[in-house]
């Protein structure tokens, strides 16, 4: 899996850096790629990147604010006149669901592919084969969430070789025994699959910050992840202005990261005032406290 930034910005995009939204590339488990956010241009930062609109299965909108969901329309009809006709869900706050109808109504706008759209609330957004997403209440002046991504633990592989000298054979049972489930042969032996399976690989977790104020859901959400998202509006001298408006600072991002036990710190969603020579000082403020922290610039790319 790898994380892909299209846009690291806050409020508004600077030559630098565009509004917020990150690609979740989820390679080998099943060639799919989730959004988490879309603000205006992102489907211009699409087309500068390897992220491709028919590939995306799933966006995630963690508040309502313009510079989350305003490249939404664009995309979604984008998609369509390039004929893309897999299905695609939006998960996102109450409203969400009559931003993008009536926006797609109002412009006269229709879709060939079917979208669904899934109004969330704090808790378990869904669970399929392959991810567990959990959705946390953040604090920001709208409601607004945060996402846990569980990847579920990969079995190992199955010991094929020693199947083979067991008297084993390989075809459709083999398929059982790699599921780990006790098959039945037809010389009436027992076989048990867990017993041929080798150790089971962690799956990765991703806690992915929306726009917020330090808040208690950060322990939480976080928990242990492999990889935290979090944003870092301003620096930390500027943290009373930060939170006044519902934001962090770049300290108080990488506290919450300490705090949550997260091994990776990735701040994002920095103010339009920072240039690129400003990084270098931000990121050794959150280094100071949490020393395993990058900073995402548009279009980083971090392999998980
Ligand atoms: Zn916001």
């Amino acid at each position: 899996m790898e994380l892909l930034f299209l846009g690291t910005g806050a409020g508004t995009p600077s030559r630098q850096r565009n509004v917020t939204s990150i690609a979740l590339n989820l390679h080998g488990v099943r060639s799919r790629c989730w959004l988490f956010d879309c603000g205006e241009g992102t489907q211009h930062q699409m087309m500068r990147s390897s992220v491709k609109s028919g590939k995306i299965e799933k966006i995630f909108i963690t508040h309502l604010h313009g510079d989350h969901i305003f490249g939404l329309p664009g995309l979604l009809t984008s998609r369509s006149m390039n004929g893309i006709s897999d299905t695609m869900t939006i998960y996102g706050p109450k409203g969400i669901r009559s931003f993008v109808e009536t926006t797609l109504s109002l412009s006269g706008s229709w879709l060939t592919f079917p979208l669904e759209i899934v109004e969330i609330e704090a808790g378990e957004v869904f669970n399929d084969e392959h991810f567990r997403v959990t959705a946390y209440p953040l604090t920001h002046p709208v409601e607004c969430y945060g996402f846990r991504i569980e990847e579920h633990d990969k079995p190992g592989a199955l010991d094929a070789e020693r199947l083979l000298a067991d008297g084993i054979k390989p075809g459709a049972l083999f398929q059982q025994l790699k599921l780990g489930k006790t098959v039945t042969m037809e010389d009436g032996r027992v076989v048990e699959g867990k017993a041929y399976l080798g150790p089971a690989t962690k799956g990765v977790t991703l806690a992915i910050f929306g726009d917020t104020s330090p808040t208690p859901a950060a322990s939480e959400l976080a928990a242990g992840a492999d990889v935290m998202v979090h944003e870092a509006t301003l620096e930390a001298a500027m943290e009373e202005k930060a939170n006044g408006r519902g934001h962090s600072s770049t300290v108080q991002a990488a506290m919450a990261a300490k705090q949550a036990g997260a091994k990776r710190l990735i701040v994002t969603h920095l103010s339009s005032r920072y240039l690129r020579e400003d990084s270098e000082r931000l990121l050794a403020e959150c280094r100071e406290i949490f020393p395993n922290t990058e900073m995402a610039h548009d279009f980083s790319v971090f392999r998980l």
